[in-house]
């Protein structure tokens, strides 16, 4: 019994260490020898720290990571004696809580690449994505993959899960859709639902109104965040009707057309533009925009530069096939019009972001990976530098991938943030991602709840 009980505290004493060493391999700083007791577990000293309070890095300080959690955060003087089993000099390094992608599917895209999320989870990681929120998919698929993920966390992000797609008869995606006809189903779908631990119900392009109206007021009661990809359901009355978040820049500018049949007849001078705005910011509704899928998938998958960009490239080969053969056959029915008039559009689209954000609505950062030419993880440093293009700072987008994706998790006291309490998912970044938000992708060590991770090791997992 005593034997035991020496032998339990022992190993929780040394494993984060021994973890430590072993996942950052034999390139890096290499960690101090294991103490006999050490109070605390990881501890980055002398470095900046981004505020998201204020979108500025707070210099010379130190993190002390004590296992999963970060449990203090303060001035180098503070902790000069501070007896931890890793020390990281992070002199000139910049540390950023851990990314959130607040629009995923771990399923769906999957299914038709003949593969399961595993195979893709690890480019999240090594991206520096801590966190994903799912925003439809398989219910009891999602469920397992996070089983694996709670077993594999050196190589796998969180994952909140969402409801498969909502929509009317019959489903869009077969492999993701859910059909509900009337409102009188609502409850009971969603009593069922409430039974596993998701996050998020997803409202699909082609939900009847009454029905989405039904699927906010009762997924409300019952503690779940709403959200919508929006076209049937009209976004003024969604706004109104009280949804959390909307997902797509398209699911506000499709209400904007002047000529419904025409996606390329975007007013946003009109009234009609101004008001919507407006009103999402009043309410405090989150947008989504998504411009990678909008970019990679839709409007130019004609574009071989951007097709073959060396992001895309990283990816497995059978997602690789998948995204060849969907490119044939989007290629084959293309009718976007020219390059010339879609670059105009993909630039309102920005505009529209740029507005949004102008008038103080909440903006979320989310990718729809792994769609096509949106690659898991490498997506997320794309979508922030085509928000940053659209006119925010680049301190507020990552404010948005950070705090606002995980507010609209509810997880605010638990990721997002660099401070005390919270868990200790972070990134090591070489240079300042407020000078120019490209450095996001200087990645020097991820850190998922207190393990200390080098992004090739993730990486060598697949
Ligand atoms: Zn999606």
């Amino acid at each position: 019994m005593a034997m035991q009980e020496i032998l339990v505290i022992s190993r929780s004493v040394l494993r984060p260490t021994l973890l430590s060493s072993l996942l950052l391999g034999s390139c890096g700083t290499m960690p101090n020898a294991p103490t006999d007791v050490a109070p605390t577990t990881l501890a980055i000293r002398n470095t900046n720290v981004f505020d998201s309070e204020t979108g500025s890095f707070v210099p010379h300080q130190t993190v002390v990571v004590t296992g999963d959690m970060i449990a203090a955060v303060g001035t180098e003087d503070q902790f000069r004696d501070t007896n931890a089993g890793t020390v990281l000099n992070g002199t000139d390094k910049y540390l950023i809580p851990g990314l959130v992608d607040a629009h995923v599917h771990l399923t769906h895209v999957l299914y038709q690449a003949g593969m399961t999320g595993d195979e893709i989870l690890p480019h999240f990681l090594a991206n520096g994505v801590t966190s994903v929120r799912s925003t439809g998919d398989s219910v009891v698929a999602q469920s397992l993959l996070r089983r694996w993920t709670e077993a594999n966390s050196d190589r796998s992000p969180r994952l909140f899960l969402a409801s498969p797609l909502i929509g009317n008869a019959p489903p869009i995606h077969q492999d993701i859709g859910w059909s509900i006809t009337e409102p009188s189903q609502v409850p009971a779908f969603l009593e069922h639902l409430s039974k596993w631990d998701l996050t998020t119900l997803k409202i699909y392009s082609n939900c009847k109104p009454e029905v989405a109206r039904k699927v906010i007021e009762v997924g409300h009661d019952l503690g779940f965040v709403v959200t919508g990809h929006l076209s049937s359901y009209r976004v003024d009355d969604a706004v109104r009707d009280g949804i959390d978040s909307i997902e797509h820049i398209e699911s506000v500018s499709d209400f904007l057309r002047s000529d419904p049949s025409d996606l390329h007849s975007l007013d946003l001078t009109s009234e009609r533009a101004v008001q919507v705005v407006k009103d999402i910011a009043k309410n405090g509704v989150y947008v989504n925009p998504t411009l990678s899928v909008f970019r990679g998938t839709l409007f130019f998958v004609d574009v071989d530069e951007i097709v073959n960009e060396a992001d895309n490239l990283k990816m497995p080969g059978r997602l690789l096939d998948f995204w060849a053969r969907d490119r044939e056959t989007r290629l084959a029915n293309y009718s976007s019009g020219p390059l010339e008039t879609r670059n105009a559009t993909f630039r309102k689209y920005q505009e529209l972001v740029g507005m949004l954000y102008r008038a103080g609505a909440k903006l979320l950062v989310g990718t729809d990976a792994p769609e096509p030419q949106v690659p898991p993880g490498y997506s997320l440093h794309k979508e922030m530098e085509l928000m940053v293009e659209s006119g925010m700072t680049a301190a507020d987008v990552l404010t948005a991938a950070t705090r606002a994706n995980a507010e609209i998790l509810g997880q605010s006291d638990r990721i997002g943030r660099v401070a005390s309490g919270m868990l200790a998912d972070l990134v090591v970044l070489d240079a300042n991602p407020i000078d120019d938000i490209h450095n996001t992708r200087r990645i020097w060590r991820v850190i998922r709840g207190g393990v200390l991770l080098d992004p090739e090791y993730i990486l060598r997992s697949l």
